[in-house]
């Protein structure tokens, strides 16, 4: 886990941040740009660039963000109103921090298909 990057800062609260859950391998926080009531992202402590690097050995961890963010919109009360999960991936996407996260976005309606 040598690897820095903007959230391993936030990990390692060398940048400062609104951390709503932490565990061995998950922490999650609130995005410093909202894009809802409910904006937060969840992210693995170690540093996985993109969607495209997982591995099989993965999958666990993977699920388990999931039910992180399950746990965080519960907390924030928009578990039943819903919510938006988002991954973005490399340039396309819209991805500009290369640390996966899973985006935890609700508390307002929000429009589909994105643009
Ligand atoms: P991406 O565009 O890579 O999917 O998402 C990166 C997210 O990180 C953006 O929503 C952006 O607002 C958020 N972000 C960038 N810098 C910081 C920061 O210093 N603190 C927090 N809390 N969020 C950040």
């Amino acid at each position: 886990m040598t690897e820095e990057t903007l959230f391993t800062k936030i990990r390692d609260r060398e940048i400062p941040s609104d951390i709503v859950y932490e565990d061995d391998e998950i922490f999650a926080f609130r995005d410093i740009n909202p894009q809802a009531p409910t904006h937060v992202l969840v992210v693995p402590k170690a540093v996985i660039p993109t969607v495209n690097d997982l591995d099989e050995t993965q999958a666990g961890l993977i699920g388990r963000m999931f039910l992180v963010a399950q746990r965080i919109a519960r907390e924030d009360g928009i578990a039943e109103s819903g919510y938006r999960l988002v991954m973005n991936t490399n340039a396309d996407g819209g991805q500009t921090v290369f640390h996966i996260h899973l985006h935890v976005i609700g508390g307002r309606t929000m429009e589909w298909p994105p643009g």
